[in-house]
C-alpha cells in the first residue's frame, strides 16, 4: 500500500486545497468523486462510513447539495484531514481511479438555469453592436443584475459535441426571414454558480444569506447563435438562439477553495437598492483569469474580476420576487469581457460582429465558428498560501447541423 498518488506538492493545482467535485463512470454506474492530482477519489466507496454516505452514494450531487454548508464543510475537512497524513492517504488511496480514460458525467441534475449579463464591458460592447444609435447600456443595467431563464435540460458536460443549431434569421436588409443552419455560431465565456439548499416559494434570500447557498463554480460556455438571437430577441429576450446547448465543466470547484481568490467588486455607481446591498464581505468578485482557445489558439483572456455584480447579488435578485431555490439550480455570470480587445469573451465582440476576423495559429481566419472547431475554456485562480487552482476546463466541438 502506498500514499504516493495523493502525496502531492503543495502548489499542485489539484492539491488538497482545491478538491473539485465531479461524477465518474465506474462500470455501469456513475459515482460522485473528488479530483486530487491526476486521480478521482470515488466518494461512493471512500466516504461510505461518513455521516453523508447516503447522499454521496447518489449518482448526482443534488442530495448532498440539499444538506447545506455545514455538510459541505464537514466533508471537505474530513478529506483534508486524511490527505494530511500518510495513513489517511493510504486509506483514501484504495478508492482512486486514474483520470486518464475515465468517463466524466454531469455531476448534478440541473434544476433551474438562469443566465445573467454581469459584465459592463460585454453589455456595452453588445449594446454598441446591436443598438448603434442608442445608449450602450440599457437604463436598468446598473440598477439590477439582468438575466433570463435558460433551458436546464440542454446543459451538457464538457466534451459533449455541439450540433450547429438551425432556425430563422433575418437581417434588416432581408425582405423576409430565411431558415437554415446558423451562420453566426458563437461562444460566451462565463462562470457558472451551483446552488445548494432549497427555499420555499414566496421567500427571499438576502445578499448576506446568499453565500450559504453558493456551493461552487464551474466554467461555462453559453453557445449562442447570433443570427437566430438577433431576429428573435425583441421583446422577450434570448430563446432558441441559446437553448440548443450550454456546456459546463465536469469539475465543480467549491466556494470554500476560493477564499484567496475573492476581490472587491468594481465601484457600483449609482448605489444599488438596499436589497442588493450586504454587510462587509458579502459582496465580492473573483480573481479568475480565463483563457479561451479556438482550435488551440488562445483568442482571449477574460478577467472575471472585472464583473460588475457579485454572485451574492445575482442570487438575491433571483429570489427577491419570492422565486424558490432548488438544490441543483445553476446560474451563470454572463459573458466575461475586460477592457482590452484581447479580453473579450465572445466572437461577437472579438470580431465586432464579423467585421474584424481573427487569425488562428494555422493561418486560417474566423469570424464565427465553423463545423469541426473546438473551443476550450480554462482558468486559474489564486489558492491559499501562494498556491494556484486550475478550474476544470469546459470544451466542445461543433458538429454540422442535423
Ligand atoms: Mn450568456
Amino acid at each position: 500500500m502506498t500514499d504516493a498518488p495523493l502525496a502531492l506538492p503543495a502548489d499542485h493545482p489539484y492539491g488538497p486545497h482545491h478538491l473539485p467535485y465531479g461524477a465518474i463512470g465506474v462500470g455501469d454506474e456513475v459515482h460522485l468523486a473528488v479530483r486530487i492530482g491526476d486521480h478521482a477519489l470515488d466518494l461512493a466507496t471512500a466516504a461510505a462510513r461518513t455521516p453523508w454516505a447516503a447522499e454521496l452514494a447518489e449518482p448526482t450531487l443534488n442530495a448532498f447539495l440539499e444538506l447545506g454548508p455545514r455538510a459541505w464543510a464537514g466533508l471537505r475537512s474530513w478529506l483534508q484531514e486524511r490527505l494530511g497524513d500518510e495513513a489517511g492517504r493510504a486509506e483514501l488511496g484504495q478508492h482512486l481511479h486514474a483520470l486518464d480514460g475515465l468517463t466524466l458525467h454531469l455531476p448534478f441534475r440541473v434544476a433551474d438555469y438562469v443566465d445573467f449579463y454581469a459584465s459592463e464591458q460585454h453589455a456595452s460592447n453588445v449594446g454598441s453592436i446591436f443598438r448603434p444609435d442608442g445608449d450602450a447600456l440599457t437604463p436598468n443595467w446598473k440598477h439590477l443584475p439582468i438575466g433570463y431563464h435558460g433551458r436546464s435540460s440542454t446543459v451538457v458536460v464538457s466534451g459533449t459535441d455541439i450540433v450547429r443549431p438551425t432556425g430563422q434569421r433575418k437581417t434588416p436588409a432581408d425582405p423576409a426571414p430565411v431558415f437554415g443552419p446558423s451562420i453566426k455560431l458563437d461562444i460566451e465565456a462565463e462562470l457558472g454558480f451551483v446552488v445548494g439548499g432549497s427555499t420555499p416559494v414566496g421567500s427571499r434570500v438576502s445578499v448576506d444569506e446568499a453565500a450559504d447557498h453558493l456551493f461552487g463554480i464551474a466554467l461555462f460556455n453559453d453557445w449562442s447563435a447570433r443570427d437566430i438571437q438577433a431576429w428573435e430577441y425583441v421583446p422577450l429576450g434570448p430563446f432558441l438562439g441559446k437553448s440548443f446547448a450550454s456546456s459546463i465543466a465536469a469539475w465543480i470547484t467549491p466556494m470554500a477553495a476560493l477564499e484567496s481568490a475573492r476581490v472587491d467588486l468594481p465601484a457600483q455607481d449609482p448605489e444599488p437598492l438596499p436589497y442588493l446591498q450586504g454587510s462587509d464581505g458579502s459582496l465580492f468578485g473573483l480573481d479568475l483569469t480565463m483563457e479561451v482557445r479556438l482550435n488551440g489558439t488562445v483568442i482571449s483572456r477574460p478577467p472575471y474580476a472585472t464583473m460588475y455584480w457579485s454572485p451574492t447579488q445575482m442570487l438575491a435578485h433571483m429570489t427577491v420576487n419570492g422565486a424558490a431555490l432548488t438544490s441543483g439550480d445553476l446560474f451563470a455570470s454572463g459573458t466575461t469581457s475586460g477592457d482590452d480587445v484581447a479580453q473579450r469573451g465572445s466572437l461577437l465582440e472579438l470580431t465586432w460582429n464579423g467585421s474584424e476576423p481573427l487569425t488562428l495559429e494555422d493561418g486560417s481566419t474566423r469570424t464565427f465558428l465553423e463545423d469541426g472547431d473546438t473551443v476550450t475554456i480554462t482558468a486559474t485562480a489564486p489558492g491559499p498560501d501562494g498556491t494556484t487552482l486550475a478550474l476544470g476546463e469546459v470544451s466542445g466541438t461543433i458538429r454540422p447541423a442535423g
